[in-house]
């Protein structure tokens, strides 16, 4: 047997090797007098430190007496294997296998020994007697209570607190804390734990390097090239101070297939020598150079102290900025910028001098104020605010917002009151009716559940959580595919399918968005690569782009590389801009648009209409196409109109710019109708199509009645452009009233008064009138309307206000000069509203002789032995039934105006023979089973009960604004029947 004093051949080349080998030496010899032997569980190994040293074989040569104390069994030549660790083969973990070169000779390995049922870690050294080789190796309980960790040998560093991480179960275990660092529960979920601690105990300095630190997507990549990571963080301890903590990440082997590191804590304030409160020295270095108000440490010292100073006294921290203040800089430069600053920091100067409070400048549009408890209240803060804008020399809309923590206990980190503060500044942001928010701690839970958020997606991301659905975007003139939009959804694990405004705008504020874009973009491209491979067809898709995006990509590059690698063209890829990212970063935008169009992609300014560009930017900015959402254009009933007009002049706009424009959002006939009217073509919308996984839209892409490959840069005969026609060079006056015929502008006042206010030379003609006659009877001209059909001129106005784009029709008896009755067609436009009178325009038509005819027609159809009824319908609902003939009569033995009523009566049910008759009102009453003509006999019922077979013929006749027309023509064919 070796004794422990024989080392001196252990082979150790250079110094270090020699300062460790004196280390481990020395440990062993003091091992070997002082055992700790600590009582564990029963029945579990009571050993906490022990040395053994083995062979080439794995045969134990030595063993010291703290492990031979357990391992009572052991004899010369037990194999340290199954001895040790219960195993009938070389350990898959054995330490000895780190021994990565012959020239190595330490190592130091963490494992877990199931017979210990303990992590253990393991130093251990080679050496050579006599040509032989051994392994000297120290075991330790790595929960013994010294709790050294050595990084290396020699080197010892303590920890407070050991924690298990299981990447693969996203689970932790505290395995050892002492309890000043936190009260965090044992066991849990290992992204919530990381939140939890990156929101509220990490120093707000350390936050983003923390969160670096431990993203676990990347966690095992780092640990596998330096076999460990370590950083030192501030750390928010039980005493309510931040105390220099390190933290010791390194992977472990548990021998299962799970991945798991043990996480290693320690206090080390002692080695980081910086002090927790330097008091700051109030040089020039403690104040805002621009504005003259303290800086953020001053602020944080002189709130420290005031707190101290006055216990007795409540205070709020209010933290004040101006919400998008980057865009006052673009819009008005930065020279106005800072002056805006400058007059802010002299407002709240004075703010802070009337209440005896401390006023500072944080960075940028960020100012932090101390102010007693009294002073905190929302109402008049926001007074406050406001005035100060109303009383600036620039006209502007840039309202300051704030936000407020009442400070309940002064013992809370200055930098925590601060985070608070500008909790409540968050939630007050976006929110124009309410500048000012009170932190509450529901608003923590929000934050903290973005956190939690944001790690899920990092894990989702790697474990394919995430599926891109795509919509088709249609030609609503031929109802084709033209293209589709990927968009991205969440497969949960737990809670299921999530749509992208419950993670991207979490994502989208930490930056990690670029992530989850990059990945929907290749998986888009490889979609199209799959398509194309198989000889399927395709459209163009079009992906979304966030704002970050073009920061932290060279976006051109990005796309032409990922073509290239899936062999396709940049005419298949579109790339969707949104509106919002237009008032960042102007320039750096410009010039990524202009560089895609210049590779060919086609750029879509997404969400056009919300509201962040100005109209006169459309002129500058490089995009091929307008993306106008439908949702941002949602008005209630009444300002319904206002809705329609923002979104004409839009699509007006786009057209003098040549851009093209796809609709998105389209819900409903009537939207698609108003945009066909406006001549918008594209559109994307529920009305057409939902998003759909992959596999349904392929299944789509399959039909080919259903997609036009040509999309949307398909050149296009050119419309005829109104203004053209109105200019003065090309029409005259005469030929523009010809033109138009008839035309009159009408004016609706809220009793119901209609007057004329103009009218045109055809007008006049058509209504054998003259301007001074329609001077005098302009404010009575509903008087000129047969009383019979006024409520038909009403209908018209109401309709012409509702369907904007397409206006109203109708026709209507209306007495001449002479007294004479014409029959006039209508065709009124709602203009707009003055003072409380709304304004329409009038085309007009002489309908008369066509009416007259119709007069003929009808009372000829009167003569006709048959029955004929118009029904109108919409949608599935018959809106209207007329009879224009009701020549049958005289055979059912009813008087006309009886049998028109019972005609009318549900689908003629009383006339139905009770054998067919459910089955005759199911399909008269039922338009979706109508065809286009359809014909069917029928028996009936005379008013004495002689049956009378009917011959009924369906026939669709036409279209009229927003109803089909129908007819039906029965006749009476008894006799050949008998
Ligand atoms: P977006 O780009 O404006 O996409 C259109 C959104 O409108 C989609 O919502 C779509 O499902 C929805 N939509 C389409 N037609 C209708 C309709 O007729 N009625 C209504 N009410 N909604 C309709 P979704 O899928 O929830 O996406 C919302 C937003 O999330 C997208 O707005 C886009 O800004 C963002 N987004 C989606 N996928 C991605 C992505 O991969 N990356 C980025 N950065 N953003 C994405």
């Amino acid at each position: 047997m070796l004794s422990i004093g024989k080392y001196s051949k252990i082979k150790t080349n250079d110094l270090s090797r020699k300062y460790l080998k004196e280390s481990i030496l020395r440990k062993l010899k003091m091992l070997e007098g002082q055992h700790v032997m600590k009582e564990n569980k029963k029945n579990s190994i009571r050993i906490k430190e022990g040395t053994y040293i083995v062979n080439a074989n794995y045969e134990i040569i030595y063993m010291d007496p703290n492990l031979k104390k357990e391992f009572r069994d052991i004899h010369d030549k037990s194999i340290c294997y199954s001895t040790l660790r219960g195993e009938n083969q070389p350990c898959k973990d054995c330490p000895m296998h780190e021994f990565t070169n012959q020239n190595a000779s330490v190592c130091q390995k963490l494992h877990y020994n199931k017979i210990f049922k303990k992590w253990v870690e393991c130093a251990m050294m080679k050496f050579h007697r006599e040509d032989d080789e051994y392994t000297i190796i120290h075991l330790r309980q790595i929960d013994e209570e010294k709790r050294n960790l050595y990084l290396q040998f020699g080197q010892e560093v303590r920890y407070d607190n050991l924690l298990e991480f299981n990447l693969t179960k996203n689970t932790y275990e505290q395995l050892y804390m002492d309890g000043q660092l936190s009260t965090f529960p044992v066991k849990g979920n290992l992204h919530t734990l990381i939140s939890t601690v990156s929101m509220d105990y990490i120093h707000p300095n350390e936050k983003s390097s923390f969160q670096s630190f431990l993203t676990l997507s990347t966690l095992t990549e780092r640990i596998e090239k330096a076999s460990y990571i370590l950083e030192n963080f501030r750390f928010l301890y039980a005493d309510h101070m931040y105390h220099w903590t390190f933290l010791y990440i390194q992977k472990v082997d548990k021998l299962t297939e799970e991945d798991t590191y043990l996480c290693f804590i320690a206090n080390i304030d002692h080695k980081q020598n910086i002090p927790k409160r330097a008091p700051i020295e109030f040089t020039s270095q403690s104040h805002d150079a621009l504005t003259g108000l303290y800086n953020e440490s001053a602020f944080h010292t002189m709130v420290q102290n005031r707190l101290k100073e006055e216990p007795a006294t409540s205070f709020g921290i209010v933290n004040i900025d101006i919400e998008h203040f980057k865009l006052f800089n673009d819009w008005y430069g930065t020279a106005q910028g800072d002056d805006l600053l400058i007059y802010l920091a002299d407002q709240i100067k004075k703010l802070s001098a009337q209440y005896n409070g401390i006023a500072s400048r944080i960075g940028g549009d960020d100012f932090m104020i101390l102010l007693p408890k009294t002073a905190c209240h929302v109402e008049i803060l926001e007074e406050q605010v406001i005035s100060w804008m109303q009383n600036y020399e620039v006209n502007t809309k840039f309202i300051p917002t704030a936000g407020i923590y009442l400070i309940d206990d002064s013992s809370t980190p200055i930098t925590l009151m601060c985070d608070r503060a500008a909790m409540a500044l968050g939630s007050a942001k976006g929110n124009f009716a309410k500048r000012v928010a009170i932190y509450t701690d529901d608003m923590k839970q929000k934050l903290q559940n973005e956190q939690e958020v944001l790690f899920g997606v990092k894990y989702g991301l790697e474990h394919g959580e995430f599926e891109i659905y795509y919509q088709p975007q249609c030609s609503a003139r031929t109802n084709r595919i033209v293209g589709a939009e990927a968009l991205v959804r969440w497969n949960h694990p737990t809670k299921g399918m999530l749509p992208p405004n419950e993670f991207i705008p979490i994502l989208e504020a930490s930056g990690f968005i670029s992530k989850l874009d990059y990945y929907v973009w290749e998986k888009v491209c490889m979609f199209l690569y799959e398509q194309r491979k198989q000889g399927k067809p395709i459209v163009p898709i079009s992906v979304n782009v966030s704002r970050i995006d073009i920061y932290q990509y060279h976006i051109k590059d990005v796309f032409l590389e990922l073509i290239s690698t899936y062999e396709l063209t940049p005419a298949m890829i579109e790339i969707e801009i949104t509106e919002s990212a237009y008032s960042e970063n102007y320039e750096q935008l410009l010039q990524t648009m202009e560089e895609l169009r210049k590779a060919g992609f086609t750029v879509l300014m997404d969400d056009f209409g919300s509201g962040y560009s100005s109209l006169n930017m459309l002129k500058d900015i490089e995009i091929d196409v307008l993306k106008i959402d439908m949702k941002l254009l949602e008005f209630n009933e009444q300002s319904r109109r206002k809705g329609s007009e923002i979104l004409e002049s839009m699509i007006q706009m786009a057209k003098w710019l040549e851009l093209r424009i796809i609709a998105e959002g389209v819900e409903e006939q009537e939207q698609v109708d108003n945009l066909l009217n406006l001549e918008c073509e594209y559109m994307q919308g529920y009305f057409f199509y939902r998003p759909m996984p992959k596999h349904a839209f392929m299944e789509l892409l399959g039909q080919a009645d259903k997609i036009d490959t040509r999309g949307i840069r398909a050149e296009r005969m050119p419309t005829i452009q109104l203004e053209d026609l109105f200019h003065k060079d090309i029409t005259s006056e005469a030929m523009l009233s010809n033109i138009l015929g008839g035309i009159a502008i009408y004016e609706v006042d809220e009793q119901g008064n209609l007057e004329i206010k103009m009218a045109n030379d055809k007008y006049y003609r058509m209504t054998h009138c003259n301007p001074v006659d329609l001077c005098e009877r302009g404010p009575f001209i509903i008087r000129q309307v047969h009383p019979d059909d006024l409520h038909i001129v009403w209908d018209i106005f109401n309709r012409a206000e509702k369907f904007s784009a397409s206006g109203a029709s109708g026709t209507f008896r209306r007495y001449r000069l002479s007294g004479e009755i014409m029959w006039m067609h209508l065709h009124a436009f709602y203009l707009r509203k003055q003072g409380t009178k709304r304004i329409f325009y009038g085309s007009i038509t002489d309908d008369t002789e066509n009416t007259e005819l119709q007069k003929e027609i009808m009372m000829l159809l009167d003569t006709i032995p048959g029955n004929i009824v118009e029904y109108h319908v919409k949608g599935n609902e018959i809106i209207e039934r007329r009879v224009l003939s009701a020549g049958l009569a005289g055979i059912y033995g009813y008087a006309k105006e009886e049998y028109q009523k019972l005609l009318l009566g549900q689908g003629g049910k009383d006339l139905l023979h009770e054998d067919n008759r459910q089955q005759i009102i199911d399909l008269i009453t039922n338009p979706s089973r109508w065809t286009k003509e359809m014909n069917f006999e029928c028996r009936t019922l005379a008013k004495d009960g002689r049956t009378i077979w009917i011959d009924q013929n369906f026939k669709f006749i036409g279209e009229e604004e927003d109803y089909l027309i129908y007819n039906s023509l029965s006749t009476d064919i008894t006799r050949l029947k008998h």
